[in-house]
């Protein structure tokens, strides 16, 4: 039988095709017969390509209905979908075309110029446009093909999508997804998470990511729920969609913007049933100010590109683990079901309860590998077919998972482990301060050691040696950044991760 995972998101559509799948913030309905119409069409037009088995559809294209169609037209049709993120510029996109050789490149009209030149250089044969108001050479073509399509057959084993991964510690890696992963994660977060049937999503991140591509839409789809269509997030209207919706996912910062509107209380999320947050570490300050203005508790989850959702806080009593049904804030919750996932030390050795290590995991939604990267590949599994992570964390006596870091961020100071989440903490907590970052740079002596970068909060003011004489009171020597510095803000990329590397870079010259 085929495991084509938009088989089984077609299957989990409601028997009535002419309800609201879709409801855009333009105002616009799309029904579940219009998605499998025009999602049929557009597989239609794919086939019609004559593309070699596995051929990859690269797509870099403005959020839009369409473009979620036209995403899982290519799961239907059976080669292989690779979204790109919208910020890259021709460097990037010549490097992922040049590195993934798609068959079909889909862009925006105003991008063909310099899109097309890069793919026909890398040897693709088709290059079409998809705007974000419906228009485009894509949906010309779409047009006119047929509205019935038979999903291609494909294996759970079969690749459906190469996403490559946010590029926060280096080079960005195209992480190769199967059916089989993608449809495994997708319904064990249904059971996870509670999803029941009148379920509304308010889909408000980026499609080019695990978090919106994948997360978000298929568990929607797989659960026959309506979304709620923000093709750019604004705090305002999210806040007014709640009043019809009852889930909502989000990184980290997308809270701290509806934190800031005086519209958000507890009489605008009285419909409400979930919030979700991941793709970052959510600030314990964000978790407890989120649960007084609006009585709900964010259930945080943590994955990653290669491996979709690991862990999550539950959303009910887990019998696995003595039914607890706490929303720890600060901590990632347990692995989900299916996912083994342990700490190791730096030998490779399992560590006790409590102590931090390398997180590891193995699971039906674990990926096959990186994109023409075999030997990067064959590092990042262990013996017994285990994934390093590079995350760093800890699992406590009761189950929970923490992430402390990464290991690519980790501070070798002196011969010590330097752990900046924990630093972090600490600074955070301070009166003023309204986040931080720790990261290593050069210094002669220690060979690496931390320098803290502060925010403060609006009308604060800081002072830097301050902090350092407060962090000097309450931490081991080693464990003290050598030098803070307040600025006016942290560099994030899309997806609201702090890029360490920037600051790396930023202040490496700090210690001499
Ligand atoms: P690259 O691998 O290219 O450096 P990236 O790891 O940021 O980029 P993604 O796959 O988008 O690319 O992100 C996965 C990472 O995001 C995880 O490995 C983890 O470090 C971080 N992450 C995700 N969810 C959480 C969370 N809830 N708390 C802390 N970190 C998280
Ligand atoms: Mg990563």
């Amino acid at each position: 039988s085929s495991h084509n995972l938009f088989s089984a998101l077609r299957a989990a559509f409601p028997s009535d095709l002419d309800a609201t799948a879709v409801q855009t913030d333009e105002g616009l309905h799309y029904s579940w017969r219009d998605l499998d119409r025009a999602t049929a069409m557009m597989a239609n037009l794919l086939q019609s390509l004559d593309l070699p088995e596995g051929s990859r559809v690269a797509v870099q294209v403005e959020k839009s209905v369409e473009a979620m169609m036209l995403y899982l037209a290519t799961l239907r049709a059976g080669y292989v979908f690779l979204p790109l993120n919208t910020a890259y510029q021709s460097a990037e996109i010549a490097y992922f075309i040049g590195n993934a050789e798609p068959a079909v490149v889909v862009c925006s009209g105003a991008n063909f110029g310099w899109v097309s030149k890069i793919a026909f250089k890398a040897g693709t044969q088709h290059v079409f446009t998809l705007n974000d108001d419906r228009t485009g050479s894509w949906l010309d073509r779409a047009a006119h093909h047929s509205d019935q399509h038979q999903a291609a057959p494909r294996q759970a084993d079969d690749l459906a999508a190469i996403l490559y991964t946010s590029g926060t510690t280096g080079r960005s890696k195209g992480a190769m997804l199967t059916h089989g992963n993608m449809l495994s994660n997708a319904l064990t977060l249904q059971d996870y998470w509670g999803w029941k049937r009148g379920d509304v999503l308010i889909h408000a991140l980026p499609i080019f990511h695990v978090h919106g591509l994948f997360v978000a839409i298929h568990g929607a789809l797989i659960n026959g729920s309506k979304m709620i269509w923000m093709a750019k997030f604004d705090p305002k209207r999210a806040i007014g969609y709640m009043a019809e919706a009852t889930v909502f996912m989000g990184v980290p910062t997308l809270y701290v913007r509806m934190l800031a509107e005086p519209t958000l209380n507890k009489a605008a999320v009285k419909n409400m049933r979930l919030f979700i947050a991941g793709s970052a570490p959510l600030l314990i300050e964000t978790f407890a100010e989120w649960q007084a203005r609006t009585g709900h508790t964010i259930l945080e989850r943590y994955g990653m590109s290669e491996t979709a959702m690991l862990t999550s806080n539950p959303y009910s009593a887990d019998k696995r683990y003595a039914k607890q049904s706490e929303r720890r804030g600060g901590t990632v919750g347990f692995p989900l079901p299916g996912v083994s996932l342990r700490v190791r030390g730096d030998d490779g050795q399992d560590l006790p309860v409590g102590e931090i290590g390398g997180i590891q995991v193995k699971g039906p939604n674990v990926f096959k590998g990186y994109w023409r990267m075999p030997e990067k590949t064959a590092e990042e599994f262990t013996a017994d077919g285990f994934f390093k992570t590079g995350d760093v964390g800890k699992v406590d006596e009761r189950g929970y998972v923490t992430i402390v870091g990464r290991s690519k961020d980790l501070i070798i100071s002196g011969g010590y482990n330097v752990y900046p989440a924990e630093i972090e903490g600490y600074i955070n907590e301070m009166k003023g301060v309204a986040e931080s970052a720790v990261v290593g740079v050069p210094h002669p002596d220690f060979g690496e050691v931390g320098v803290a970068v502060v925010i403060a909060k609006p009308g604060a003011a800081l002072r830097p040696e301050a902090i350092i004489a407060e962090l000097k009171a309450k931490l081991a020597n080693f464990k003290i950044p050598k030098k803070c510095f307040v600025v006016a803000e942290l560099p994030r990329n899309t997806m609201g991760k702090v890029q360490k590397n920037v600051l790396r870079t930023e202040f490496q010259n700090a210690m001499n």
